[in-house]
């Protein structure tokens, strides 16, 4: 059988599955490569929810892209059985001087975004379940919510393949070659060797075996359902917002309501546990120790969530050193398009990326301002 294509997608997790439909969609003749099944929980993008919001206190560059996320979130909502997002409005909270309500505040004012500032006892007041410190306040934006990741990832599966994209499942990449002064690339995998004219290279924690010039580390995450010991209804989406806080020691957690995945309750987690590893390493068990400690931790700020605990799962960040994205052409080979280091805040951009990737693998340009903040070729990452 004869094989022709013009763009390899490697990894068809959050970003590469996006990637895939957005070049099939244009006509482009794709194959897509993973090494797991579809939407598996081996990588980055599993565990019922992410969050998606826009008041964006790591950079409020970031702000355009995600308003054009939000768009391709909207176009995608009536593709994904059974939903995908839902905004329940976000809530930060902080001290007035923690870098969460700084760089948020810094977002709204810069972009006009709505948003609301709260007080400890206006945060009570409106939401019951939280109790903060005298001295911390919320930022509460109207427009966050959250997504499905696993809905999200099947869905760009099924319309990349509906747009004729070719994605096979259960093949491991195990080298790609390029040359800088001739067009094409080949991708060895462990049945055999296939050419094309571009390749994307999406592949998230494994980054470092395909990518080993980029100064990324891989780093261990784990996230806890409970069952609130409270009023449940007081945690259902239709009442409860988001939420993304940090301590006064800087410990940044975060959380959702309780949602109808496979074990209920709501989700709680630690943003950074810094457990460095890799994807062959990780130990995904979670001891008693750890979830004990995420119940302390959390009872402090939503003292009703901690109730039995249902379920916890590990997950992966793949972290670059200023922890922003690594998205654009490979500084050598041009017809080499890179999309790693997402640093455990990449899903609410996943339909922009692929668009994004898109852009690049087919036009080598994008209209989406992606630099200087995502260069390959930045200070931050040792160029
Ligand atoms: C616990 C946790 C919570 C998070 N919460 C949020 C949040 O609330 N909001 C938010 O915006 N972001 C969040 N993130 C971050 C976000 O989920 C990730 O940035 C995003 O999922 C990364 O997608 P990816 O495509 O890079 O990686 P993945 O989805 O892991 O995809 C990479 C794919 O490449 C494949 N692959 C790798 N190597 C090969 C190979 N050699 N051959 C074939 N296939 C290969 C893998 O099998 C995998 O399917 C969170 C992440 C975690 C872990």
């Amino acid at each position: 059988m004869s094989e022709s294509y013009d763009v390899i997608v490697l990894g068809l997790g959050g970003m590469g599955s996006a990637a895939a439909y957005h070049l099939a969609r244009r006509g482009v003749r794709v194959l897509g490569l993973d090494r797991f099944g579809p939407a598996h929980d081996q990588g980055s993008s599993h565990g019922d929810s992410r969050i998606i919001r826009q008041a964006y206190y790591e950079d409020p560059a970031y702000v355009p892209l995600l308003e054009r996320a939000f768009e391709l979130w909207a176009e995608l909502e009536p593709e994904v059985p059974g939903g995908n997002m839902q905004i329940t409005g976000g809530l930060l909270i902080g001290r007035p001087d923690s870098r969460i309500i700084v760089g948020s505040t810094r977002s709204v004012q810069q972009w006009n975004l709505p948003h609301e500032i709260l007080s400890s006892d206006e945060v009570s007041e409106r939401y019951p379940t939280f109790t903060l410190g005298a001295d911390d306040v919320g930022l509460f934006e109207p427009n966050a919510g959250f997504v499905r990741p696993e809905r999200t990832v099947t869905a760009h599966i099924d319309l990349a393949r509906r747009a004729g994209a070719t994605l096979r499942f259960g093949e491991t990449v195990r080298s790609w070659q390029a040359d800088s002064s001739v067009r094409g690339v080949t991708v060895t995998t462990d049945t055999g060797m296939i050419t094309a004219g571009n390749l994307v290279i999406a592949p998230g924690a494994w980054a470092p075996e395909l990518l080993p010039e980029i100064p990324l580390v891989v780093e261990r995450q784990v996230m806890y359902w409970f069952a609130p010991s409270g009023d449940p209804a007081r945690y259902d989406p239709s009442r409860h917002p988001v939420y993304i806080g940090a301590n006064p020691a800087g410990r940044e957690f975060y959380g959702f309501p309780a949602s109808e995945g496979p074990t209920g309750g709501a989700k709680v987690a630690f943003f950074r546990q810094h457990d460095q590893c890799t994807p062959d390493t990780i130990n995904r068990d979670v001891t008693l120790v750890e979830s004990q400690e995420m119940a302390q931790f959390i009872g402090s700020w939503l003292p009703t969530l901690p109730g039995r605990l249902l379920r916890a799962a590990t997950c992966l960040y793949t972290t670059t050193p200023d922890g922003h994205f690594v998205v654009g052409p490979h500084s050598q080979y041009p017809q080499v398009v890179i999309a790693c280091g997402f640093s455990g805040h990449g899903f609410k951009f996943v339909p922009v990326i692929g668009e994004i990737l898109a852009d690049l693998a087919t036009e080598a340009k994008t209209r989406q301002p992606i630099y200087p903040l995502f260069d390959p070729e930045r200070r931050a990452l040792g160029r």
